[in-house]
């Protein structure tokens, strides 16, 4: 097995890559990044940065030699238009790169891995209520995933079982509810809601109207970015290797989350609801009892606090960008 201090994140150039690698090195680790890309709004902070196609069995072979720890955080996906039109380019894209990258992580004697799963992975006839049961991590099975991505994830859940069980390496499962924040996409499709309605928030003028995806009484739960980097280091290094939620249990509708937003910005706005873009499952909440008791530590940035640093950065994104935004964004 390998030792050292080198940690392979896959994912670098992305959103919780990106932070998660910042995080990594200011606690003195050597961090090797891999990724399509390299990030997009700041350069990356990984001692060594490899841009590769983590579905190709032999760059991820490569980018695996001497790492004592992969934090496996690359995967297709995107916001819910995304991952509601795409289900075979994500299904097939996140099945290779996650068989992939745990084949080359037992063949390169890796000691830990840790697979970023999603809350997509539940059953679907748990969330048709807005008034939502939090989701627990037993509910899982029997299984009835959202199409594609979530299905996708479920099996690489799996995989990370199987690889402990069969072949010894120690996994970690963590699935994310919802992250959001500063450096993340707020535009082109793959951007999530907090970052969507901040961008519409910003470009529109005080007494202006947006629009909101569904009737706006759908609801979910938010993490700040600083709270899963913070969440994804505590459960690599905690001993208990079967999955954990990593999100927040502030329920919220969507409506009340562009109020949040508004205040922050503002602005007086009018919601124009389209029912018909997607707006995914009806409620989703994560119960945090068996992180609470794992790790005595749950995420603890509220949607309020974490919405102010968020509205800014894509605020001043927009107005260093777009003609005209910036009279908008003030
Ligand atoms: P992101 O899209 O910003 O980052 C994913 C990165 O993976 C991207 O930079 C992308 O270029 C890279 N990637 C995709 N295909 C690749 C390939 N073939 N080879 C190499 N790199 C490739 O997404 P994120 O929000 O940072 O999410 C990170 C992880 O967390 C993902 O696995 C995602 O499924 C999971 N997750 C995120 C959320 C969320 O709300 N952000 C929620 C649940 C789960």
């Amino acid at each position: 097995m390998n030792e050292g201090n080198l940690a392979l994140v896959t994912g670098a150039g992305g959103f919780i890559g990106h932070h998660l690698v910042k995080r990594l090195v200011s606690q003195g680790w050597r961090v090797r990044g891999a990724d399509l890309k390299r990030p997009e709004y700041e350069r990356s902070h990984a001692e060594e940065f490899v841009v590769c196609d983590l579905r190709r069995a032999d760059d991820c072979m490569e980018v695996c030699k001497d790492v004592v720890r992969i934090f496996h955080l690359a995967a297709d996906m995107g916001g819910i238009g995304y991952i509601t039109a795409s289900h075979a380019e994500i299904a097939i894209n996140n099945v290779l790169i996650n068989a992939h990258v745990l084949a080359a992580a037992k063949a390169q004697g890796v000691a830990r891995f840790l697979f970023s799963s999603s809350a997509c992975i539940y059953p679907q006839h748990l969330q048709k209520d807005a008034d939502v049961v939090p989701l627990r991590e037993e509910d899982a099975f029997p299984a009835d995933p959202e199409e594609g991505y979530g299905l996708e994830k479920l099996f690489a859940e799996k995989l990370c079982q199987y690889a402990t069980e069969d072949y010894g390496l120690e996994t970690r499962v963590v699935r994310f509810h919802n992250v959001y924040g500063p450096l993340g996409s707020y535009d082109g499709g793959r951007e999530k809601a907090p970052a969507a309605i901040c961008r519409k928030l910003a470009l529109c003028a005080d007494g202006g109207e947006i629009d909101i995806w569904g009737d706006g009484r759908q609801t979910r739960s938010f993490m700040y970015v600083d709270d899963c980097v913070e969440g994804i280091l505590r459960i690599m290094d905690c001993d208990y290797g079967r999955p954990l939620n990593l999100g927040t249990d502030e329920l919220v509708t969507i409506d009340q989350l562009v109020d949040i937003v508004a205040e922050i910005a503002g602005k007086r706005i009018v919601k124009r609801h389209d029912v018909s873009r997607p707006q995914g499952v009806r409620g989703r909440n994560s119960d945090n009892t068996r992180l609470l008791r794992t790790l005595g530590w749950e995420p603890r940035i509220t949607l309020r606090q974490g919405c102010v640093p968020t509205y800014r950065w894509i605020s001043e994104q927009l107005a260093a960008t777009e003609p005209g935004a910036s009279q908008a964004a003030d």
